[in-house]
């Protein structure tokens, strides 16, 4: 069984100039997988941005056009859960000659190798063996090779041999195109300036974009209603109030570093130092009082921190206020480039 999932093809993977180089890449691997330099053809990129549907379409191609060779898909962590089982059962020969005999070897998410120093040995193993012998071999990672930390060196030094190309956010047409494309596989009757309002509003993965059209698609049906502006803007209310708010808390660290002249990297550090502490307290007593972060929220972006220790930071603002007349001027005066916010 390749493990492939015959609807991801290369038909409906819409071209943008986020995913050209990766996307003519990929067509050039299907139509001549092992002999081409892209061997391997490593695809990066963050969550939803296509890189499953890609590889998985290298396979879909292979497949329909080579019947004779064998094409198989694998996450890294399903790969690494069938080798500590092989490892269970005595049976790790099996396990590596299985993988010896694929002629295109697609390996999804290999970031998920990473500090998996037994499951690596074993891959770069299978890697070498299928590499000499003239196999494909395609991979995805959710950030470029020089962040893999946690992989071995002699890895990543064999992710070089071949090509690396990312994927990037869509832009708005590409956005518009994947709507449409959408709507006619699955036959959604969408009005045009709905498909525009999506296409403009979610604008941060493709995902995220399909699932706002099924929640809509859900919605129409289960309410007897045509989907509308009025149905858009609800199903996306939520959505884009996360974005705002992740946005406010942006800024609320920017402006409180840059007032306390310190690194904006050092809110979000361990440092103990007094003027980034002081920065660090105003910046989560201002989320607190500016976004629609929880406390747990507000810790998480300032590098990890608890809620208690936000509990904290605003107590100690807070108390500064009240007896600290210069500190108070302080406030006042950051105060007013949040409000309105
Ligand atoms: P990743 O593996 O990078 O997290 P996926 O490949 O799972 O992302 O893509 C998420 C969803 O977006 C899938 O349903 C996929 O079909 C769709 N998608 C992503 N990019 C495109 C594109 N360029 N054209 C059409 N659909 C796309
Ligand atoms: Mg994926």
């Amino acid at each position: 069984k390749s493990q492939l999932n015959g609807t991801y093809t290369f038909e409906n993977y819409i071209e943008g100039d986020c995913n050209r180089l990766s996307r003519s890449a990929g067509l050039a691997v299907a139509n001549k997988p092992g002999t081409t330099s892209f061997n391997p053809l490593m695809i990066y990129g963050g969550v939803g941005l296509g890189k499953t549907h890609l590889v998985q379409a290298i396979g879909n191609h292979i497949k329909a056009t080579n019947t004779d060779k064998f094409v198989l898909y694998v996450s890294a962590e399903k790969f690494t859960n069938q080798f500590i089982e092989s490892l269970r059962s005595n049976q790790v020969q099996d396990f590596a000659n299985f993988y010896l005999l694929v002629d295109i070897l697609i390996l999804d998410d290999v970031q998920f190798l990473s500090g998996k120093d037994k499951t690596q040995e074993m891959f770069f193993h299978i890697f070498n063996h299928l590499h000499q012998a003239g196999k494909q071999i395609v991979m995805t990672s959710d950030r470029p090779p020089r962040d893999l930390v946690g992989l071995e060196d002699r890895l990543l030094s064999r992710f070089k041999w071949g090509l690396t190309a990312d994927l990037q956010s869509p832009d708005f047409e590409t956005r518009m195109a994947i709507i449409q494309n959408k709507m006619q596989q699955d036959g959604i009757d969408i009005p045009p300036q709905v498909v525009e309002y999506l296409a403009h509003s979610v604008n941060t993965n493709v995902r995220e974009l399909e699932g706002v059209l099924i929640s809509l698609v859900a919605q129409s049906s289960l309410n007897r209603r045509e989907i509308d502006l009025e149905m858009a803007k609800q199903a996306l209310r939520h959505i884009i109030e996360e974005v705002e708010a992740e946005v406010n808390l942006d800024f609320i660290q920017k402006t409180c570093a840059e007032y306390f002249s310190v690194p904006l990297e050092l809110l979000k550090a361990k440092t103990r130092k007094k003027e980034v502490v002081t920065a660090r307290q105003v910046a989560m007593y201002f989320a607190k009082e500016h976004t629609s972060h929880s406390l747990k929220s507000i810790g998480h972006h300032f590098g990890g921190r608890d809620h208690s220790t936000v509990i904290h930071s605003v107590q100690t603002v807070s108390d500064l206020i009240d007896s600290d007349k210069s500190f108070r001027g302080t406030i006042v005066e950051l105060r007013k480039k949040f409000a309105g916010r």
